[in-house]
């Protein structure tokens, strides 16, 4: 079968990430059905914004090796005792990539994200095979092409559970790429005020404005902290989500918060990215609380309810065939397109 897959093209120690590895289709053969397994034939596998870095090394992985997390398919054979969850052939799914053991510490202690045998089997293929525990259903009303970002989706429900938001909180959003917009469009339903996103993309800020945004921040041509401490009458943001991995936007982002606001930092920075941060004004005086959120646990349930209710049209407009994944990854690193999916079975739609 296709496998879309990093391959090496030169030393994965380069300093540049575009010639460490690149995108192509290599064929290969499915893994072997477990008992509890179920074989999903993928209709749509849509390009995250992470899998550029995965390519370029970030993980360390040595290629070849698949990709692809945002899927979504068609149940096209069940293990034998892959029963429990009621899935038969031919629903329509979408599910998390990421298996989880059930058993260790974290899985018994309601942080499935830190798993000790956590397994990934990538998407971006023809067929896959996951665990019946990581397939969910997708509603009547959402399409396969859609279905695709069951996980994005998932990213946000997961970001929603973090904010501790509260029915009128000031928020700012910065970075309207797929997941920001995603963000921006679950923190609107829970009664945002002064809703605010920080692009510099043209385009971008005007998907955020269609999806809800009550402000734009232009942080290329603005000053982000006297645009954002203006629009919140000087008081600055409740709520902050960091969702560009930019380091300059990080940076950004704690100049808008006001006291004891929350500060999600919920995207990939990079991984030797250090950021300045003046514990006295900001931790003590201003008791400002910093998390972060990594990938997306107990959420893909609540994701695949809520998606009827979002607006993801725009995400789904921009498809290229599992033959050409350079062209995909190209468009997708382009910037022009907020979403770049790949069709990985010609008959599904
Ligand atoms: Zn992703
Ligand atoms: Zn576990």
């Amino acid at each position: 079968m296709k496998v879309v897959s990093a391959v090496k093209v030169g030393n994965m120690k380069d300093p540049d990430p575009g010639r460490r590895g690149k995108v192509a289709v290599l064929d290969r053969p499915c893994p072997p059905l477990g008992d509890e397994d179920i074989k999903v034939k993928v209709a749509y596998c849509a390009i995250c914004g992470s899998d550029p870095h995965v390519v370029g090394g970030i993980f360390g992985w040595e290629p070849p090796f698949g990709l692809g997390h945002e899927i979504s398919g068609v149940v096209a054979e069940l293990g034998p005792k892959a029963t429990r969850r009621g899935f038969k052939v031919g629903d329509r799914v979408g599910g998390n990539f990421r298996r989880y053991c059930g058993t260790c510490y974290y899985c018994r202690n309601g942080q499935e994200q830190f798993c000790e045998n956590v397994s990934e089997e990538p998407g971006m293929a023809e067929y896959l095979i996951w665990h019946e525990s990581q397939l969910v259903k997708l509603p009547d009303d959402v399409s396969l092409k859609k279905g695709c970002l069951l996980e994005p989706v998932s990213i946000g429900v997961r970001v929603m559970d973090k904010t501790g938001m509260l029915i009128g909180r000031r928020v700012a959003v910065s970075g309207a790429g797929p997941i920001g917009l995603i963000n921006l469009q679950l923190i609107k339903m829970f009664g945002a005020t002064s809703l605010t996103m920080i692009e510099p993309n043209p385009q971008r800020r005007e998907l955020a404005r269609k999806f809800g945004a009550d402000f734009l921040i232009d942080p290329s041509s603005q000053d982000v902290e006297r645009e954002g401490m203006g629009i919140t009458g000087g008081l600055g943001y409740d709520l902050v989500i960091e969702a560009s991995g930019a380091p300059k936007a990080a940076e950004a982002a704690i100049k808008v918060m006001a006291n004891a606001g929350r500060l999600l930092y919920m995207a990939m920075y990079p991984n030797d990215y250090e950021m300045p941060l003046n514990l006295y004004a900001h931790c003590y005086k201003k008791e400002i609380e910093i998390t972060g959120s990594f990938v997306a646990p107990y959420a893909f349930p609540r994701a695949a309810q809520i998606m009827s209710r979002m607006d993801l049209d725009d995400f789904t407009d921009t498809v290229y065939d599992i033959d050409d994944p350079e062209g995909a990854f190209e468009a997708h690193l382009g910037g022009r397109h907020s979403k770049v999916i790949i069709r990985c079975n010609k008959d599904l739609d």
